[in-house]
């Protein structure tokens, strides 16, 4: 299947959602007061943010109602608009020619889907010395889900003791994977509330522990964000960005919500780029971010 299949398939969600009202409310030609209301309202329930609904209205208010299929133009009209708002957040978290190890810490609540995307990567990853490490020493379950994946994938997994200190599992995890000249080092941790300062501490010191004992590798810092929570996702973005420097997103379960919108807020709102994004729980779900492919996807359209 190609990748913009894959984007059309899975997104079908939000595609329906916005494609079937938007046709039906520009059924009669006409762009005018009561269609642009009816719009503005559809986008925002999609979770599209007021700001960008508005920069969505002003380039479909341009649209001349002479035009044959306004319903048609329209839909062509916002996917241009939303693309040019995702465009810039496009980035490769891995390469296969990587020249450079790099180190991954995974970070994001429970249950957004940490796990099964550090699994869904690890089995995409070929030709490259892989360690995961288990810093959630809270949770039994999520280290025997991780080790399951790293064993699937045929990769190296390395845990710590249970309830030991997550920072300290992270050192000796970085510690193998510098002695052992790995290319990448993936990082699951814990998840509790992210308006738990405790949380957000603890990673913060685990990241400055991995940062000291490897100057020259590349850490990355991914917040992993449950699609479905919609414009709530956004909340996550504020906490955990901040005190963490998070270089990367990757926004799950957008097989399961029409509320795929909330990424184009989160793309305008944050100059943060989005890695991947999760369209299923099957190991080949989860797919580079694709400004063009998304846009077109949510809106019904052909690539
Ligand atoms: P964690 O607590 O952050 O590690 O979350 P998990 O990786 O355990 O995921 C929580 C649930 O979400 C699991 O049932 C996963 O199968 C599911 N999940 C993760 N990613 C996706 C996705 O992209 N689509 C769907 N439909 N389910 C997903």
């Amino acid at each position: 299947m190609s990748l913009f299949s894959k984007f059309k398939n899975n997104l079908q969600k939000t595609s329906n959602f916005l494609s079937s009202n938007i046709l039906n409310s520009f059924k009669n030609n006409k762009v005018d007061k009561e269609t642009l209301e009816e719009l503005e309202s559809i986008l925002i329930s999609a979770d599209i943010s007021l700001d960008v609904v508005e920069k969505l209205l002003n380039s479909v208010r341009k649209v001349k109602s002479s035009n044959q299929d306004i319903a048609q133009t329209v839909l062509e009209t916002l996917a241009k608009e939303i693309e040019i708002i995702l465009k810039p957040r496009e980035k490769k978290l891995l390469q296969e020619n990587d020249l450079k190890s790099k180190i991954l810490i995974f970070v994001g609540v429970n249950g957004s889907g940490k796990t099964t995307t550090i699994g869904k990567i690890a089995s995409q990853i070929s030709n490259k010395k892989t360690l995961i490490a288990a810093c959630d020493t809270f949770r039994a379950a999520a280290i025997d889900q991780l080790k399951n994946w790293a064993e699937k994938s045929g990769n190296d997994f390395y845990k710590g003791d249970p309830n030991q200190d997550p920072a300290s599992v992270a050192f000796k995890a970085t510690e193998k994977f510098n002695k052992e000249n790995y290319d990448y080092l993936i990082i699951d941790t814990a998840g509790r509330l992210s308006n738990n300062t405790n949380l957000i501490n603890q990673l913060v010191k685990l990241k400055k522990v991995v940062t000291k004992i490897n100057t020259d590798t590349v850490i990355e810092t991914i917040l992993v964000l449950d699609g479905t929570n919609g414009s709530n996702m956004i909340k996550q973005v504020d906490i955990f960005g901040k005190e963490l420097d998070v270089s990367s997103l990757i926004i799950t379960k957008l097989d399961g919500t029409a509320k795929g919108g909330a990424l184009i807020s989160i793309a305008n709102k944050y100059e943060i780029p989005i890695s991947f994004i999760g369209l299923g729980e099957k190991p080949d779900d989860l797919s580079d971010f694709a400004a063009k492919n998304f846009s077109r996807s949510i809106l019904n359209l052909e690539i």
